[in-house]
This record gives structure tokens, C-alpha cells and sequence, in this order.
């Protein structure tokens, strides 16, 4: 995912959004971004800022997280924090620190950082990042600039997607009657209509994966969907019926 970078950043940013790994590398391209002194856009990628930054091993980035054995960021940790970010940097411009997971910080850790967050030295930067944005203080909140990921795609659910493939199996394959049998058997799970979009989805891509080796019979297939799909064909309860697909199929053939 190439996320674009603020042109000017800010001090502090709250990154919500996307998954853990999505917002660790955000915040570590951000880290780079404030102390990369590349000529150009930031991070450059080849500085020695930029390349010990992606690292993980610049002097200047530091990251907060819970003490091992704890699921918490307590009070102290947010001191030390504090006052390390009143210390000069080592090498950089800037210090960067990187609070994954902000959320994690208790009540008491937060508001120890506020006036560090508010009006810290001019160098210090400050990524939160957070699943739950929920659990922070307003008063911490709102001294960050908001850095909203957009969500990721679900991994496809191996239930689903075994699912899927028996369908496209029965499709690609199946005689007309094995074919209306098996839509019937599956129209009296009375699917909601979203789990029921949701399989024909991942059926269209497995049939569509097999298409070299049934190319007559699964272009058929996949217009039969195609065409279910656009005509509102589905849409159980409402009298459709997924039998639709088999004359779509059938009479086609
Ligand atoms: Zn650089």
C-alpha cells in the first residue's frame, strides 16, 4: 500500500486505520520522512537517516510499547518518554517517537504526555498509532493531526472459501441436473443475501482462476453469474431463486 505523506508534516499524528502492520509501516515511513535529509521528497530511501530509520535502528526513533509481561503502557514508561524528548537529538533533526499501540497507554500514561504532545521541543514528533482510537483522552486526540488508514481486505475465510470451491466445481463440471440439485441444496441454507454475494464473489474469482482449463464452460459460468449479479438475480426471500443460474447455464449451453 503507497499511502502519499503529508507535504508538511506535523508534530503528532493519531494513525487509525488499516492493520498493525500497515500502521508500523506508516509510522516507520514517517520517521524516516522527518528525518531523511535527502534532497527532494522524504523520505528519500537512501539517506543514512532514511536507511537506519527503515532499520529500525536510528538513535533518534524511539518506539513505545507495553513491558513485555504487560498489556499496558504505564505512567513511568510515558515519563521516560517525557523527559527523553527534552534531550537533544543524537544524530537527526528531529527525535521521533512511535507509540504502536497508543490505545494500550493507561489514563495516567496519557495524560502524562500531554504537555509533551501540546508544547514539546520544536524536534520531537509524535506518532500514535491505535486500533481503537476510542480509548484515548480527547485532550490527547485532539492535539494530534488525524492519520486515517483505509481498511484492508479480509483475508478470505477458509470456510467461505472452501465453500466457493465446491460451487465452482459443481459449475464447471456439473450436468444440469447435478448443477439445479446443488443450487437447490444451497438456496435451503437460506443464505442472507450478503453471505450469499459474498460466495458467488469468491466463486467468480476460483472459476476464474480455472478458466485455461474450462474455457467454453466457464466464460458460460461466469456470464451466468455476471448477469444474476447485475439483474439483482439474488435476493433470497424476495421470490428470486438461485435455479436461475442453472437455466441461465443450461440454456445458453
Ligand atoms: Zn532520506
Amino acid at each position: 500500500m503507497n499511502i502519499d505523506l503529508p507535504a508538511s508534516l506535523s508534530h503528532a499524528y493519531l494513525i487509525t486505520g488499516g492493520s498493525g502492520e500497515s500502521r508500523a509501516a506508516l509510522a516507520k515511513r514517517l520517521a524516516a520522512a522527518y528525518l531523511c535529509e535527502g534532497d527532494g521528497p522524504v523520505p528519500c530511501g537512501v539517506c543514512r537517516h532514511c536507511r537506519k530509520a527503515a532499520a529500525g535502528i536510528h538513535p533518534d526513533v524511539t518506539v513505545l510499547g507495553p513491558p513485555p509481561d504487560k498489556r499496558e503502557i504505564g505512567v513511568d514508561q510515558a515519563r521516560t518518554l517525557r523527559s527523553d524528548a527534552y534531550i537533544r537529538p543524537n544524530e537527526g533533526r528531529r527525535k521521533v517517537y512511535i507509540v504502536d499501540p497508543a490505545d494500550a497507554m493507561n489514563p495516567a500514561a496519557q495524560n502524562a504526555l500531554l504537555k509533551v504532545l501540546e508544547d514539546g521541543p520544536a524536534y520531537a514528533a509524535f506518532l500514535l498509532l491505535a486500533a481503537e482510537p476510542g480509548k484515548l483522552l480527547d485532550t490527547v486526540r485532539s492535539r494530534c493531526e488525524p492519520f486515517p488508514l483505509p481498511p484492508e481486505e479480509a483475508p478470505v475465510d477458509p470456510e467461505l472459501s472452501e465453500q466457493a470451491e465446491e460451487l465452482a466445481e459443481l459449475l464447471l463440471t456439473g450436468d444440469e441436473f447435478a448443477v439445479a440439485k446443488g443450487l437447490t441444496a444451497l438456496e435451503l441454507e437460506r443464505p442472507r443475501a450478503d453471505q450469499l454475494a459474498a460466495l458467488l464473489g469468491e466463486t467468480e474469482n476460483q472459476i476464474a482462476r480455472r478458466l485455461a482449463a474450462h474455457p467454453a464452460r466457464g466464460a458460460r459460468v461466469l456470464r451466468a453469474l455476471k448477469a444474476c449479479r447485475e439483474n439483482a438475480v439474488f435476493n433470497p426471500g424476495a421470490g428470486h431463486t438461485l435455479g436461475w443460474i442453472a437455466a441461465a447455464l443450461f440454456q445458453e449451453a
